[in-house]
């Protein structure tokens, strides 16, 4: 696949991976663009292989690897040019459930997402309304006798026609009656699979690239208290413990992408011949590739350092957010440096050039934006005043 060099951890799980993905070649992935199609085939193989319980504890029946074997999995399979965003959320989603659910809850629900019986990728915090700003969310829990009574309204849910299980952040107690905005959230684990349409309706948003996500209405959904995941009211706090994770497998993403990127345009240059010469051999097409790649392995180095953070127990919410950021950044210049080698060719579609642009382009928008990162590093590492 590559001619580059690149020092690789969790070697053996790469070259695994990169089998894997061998059998879904740019023609799997194009088709599925062209139709918007869930990748079934391909998510079924990396669950059969075991990848998608990766970071479930062994006691639960996972492999209890550590975030940097999740990181590896994930940017190899980008890095193949495949894409993982049709299944990636169930790595980080999971950790919610495994730090805070009960005994009882983790016995019943994590056996069975590390077995494919049930399957946790559809996470539901973003709301038309609320956006970014996700303590002003609407989406409320009333509580009656032994159930929660769930109305509202979810965008962007990526994945809920795909999942069994959806992991919902919704307001239990009203914003007037808290202390705090970030009081009187909380965290329910739905199981999707119960419900009418009347109670929950999922409507699919189709979107520049093929990502399977939708918007949700719910309507007197009925949520049984026993779903309730730690306590009523500290659900930010839940969602936010997860976010290092989150950063750290997209940010990996990205450097996958970023690579796939590198790969073929140096390549390209190095072959494409125009003017009796190959048209590498002109600094104004190396150097946005070289550049690509330098910007990359930087932000390849702070996705290290906040795995290894994470992985010895600290709170790398500086270097996990600061690894998404810069990654996503790498992969963007990648792609631009990919399709201005390739000239006319890099916008046809059997190339999977174009595809791979549209894809990589989401990283600067979600899970997180750029900007909020931005103000994460300002307020919370500078100490500069507040933005918003
Ligand atoms: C394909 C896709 C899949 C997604 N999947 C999921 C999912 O599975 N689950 C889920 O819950 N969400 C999901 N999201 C939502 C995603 O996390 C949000 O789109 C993202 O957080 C931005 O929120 P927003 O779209 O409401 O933008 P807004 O909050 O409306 O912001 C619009 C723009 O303004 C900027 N902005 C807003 N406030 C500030 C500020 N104070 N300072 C500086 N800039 C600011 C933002 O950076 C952004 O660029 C997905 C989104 C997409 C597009």
């Amino acid at each position: 696949m590559t001619t580059i060099n690149y020092p690789v951890d969790h070697g053996e799980i790469r070259d695994a991976v990169r089998r894997l993905c061998d059998d879904f070649p740019g023609k799997y992935w194009q088709q599925c663009d062209r139709e918007q199609a869930y990748p079934t085939e391909f998510v079924q193989a990396l669950t059969a292989a075991g990848y998608l319980a990766a970071l479930i504890p062994e006691e639960y029946d996972g492999s209890g690897l550590p975030i940097s074997a999740g990181a590896a999995i994930l940017e190899t399979i980008h890095h193949c040019g495949a894409n993982a965003a049709a299944c990636h959320a169930q790595m980080y989603t999971m950790g919610t459930l495994l730090r805070h659910g009960s005994p009882a809850q983790k016995q019943k629900y994590l056996p069975q997402i590390a077995s494919a019986e049930l399957r946790l990728q559809a996470f539901g915090v973003t709301e038309p309304t609320s956006g970014t700003d996700t303590t002003a969310l609407q989406t409320s829990a009333r509580l009656d006798g032994d159930h929660y009574v769930v109305n509202g309204q979810k965008i962007w849910t990526s994945r809920a026609q795909h999942s069994d299980l959806l992991l919902l952040l919704c307001r239990t107690t009203p914003k007037d009656q808290v202390a705090k905005r970030t009081d009187g959230l909380s965290v329910l684990l739905v199981d999707m699979r119960q419900y009418s349409d009347k109670n929950l309706s999922i409507r699919p948003i189709r979107t520049m690239m093929n990502h399977a996500t939708t918007e949700l209405f719910f309507d007197d959904m009925r949520v049984p208290v026993e779903n309730l995941i730690g306590q009523a009211g500290k659900g930010f706090r839940y969602i936010l413990s997860g976010m290092n994770a989150e950063r750290i497998l997209i940010s990996a993403e990205c450097i996958g992408d970023a690579k796939w990127f590198i790969d073929k345009s140096s390549a390209y240059a190095s072959e494409r011949s125009v003017f009796g010469r190959p048209i590498g051999q002109n600094q104004g097409v190396q150097f946005p590739i070289a550049k690509a790649y330098a910007d990359m392995r930087a932000a390849e180095l702070m996705l290290h350092q906040a795995s290894r953070l994470y992985e010895s127990g600290e709170n790398p919410g500086e270097e996990a957010n600061m690894a998404k950021l810069l990654s996503a950044d790498a992969s963007w210049a990648a792609a631009e440096a990919c399709v201005q080698t390739h000239g006319g060719f890099g916008f046809a579609e059997e190339y999977d050039i174009e595809r791979k642009f549209r894809e990589a382009r989401l990283y600067q928008v979600a899970p997180i934006s750029t900007n909020l990162i931005l103000s994460y590093i300002a307020e919370h590492v500078l100490g500069m005043p507040r933005s918003y």
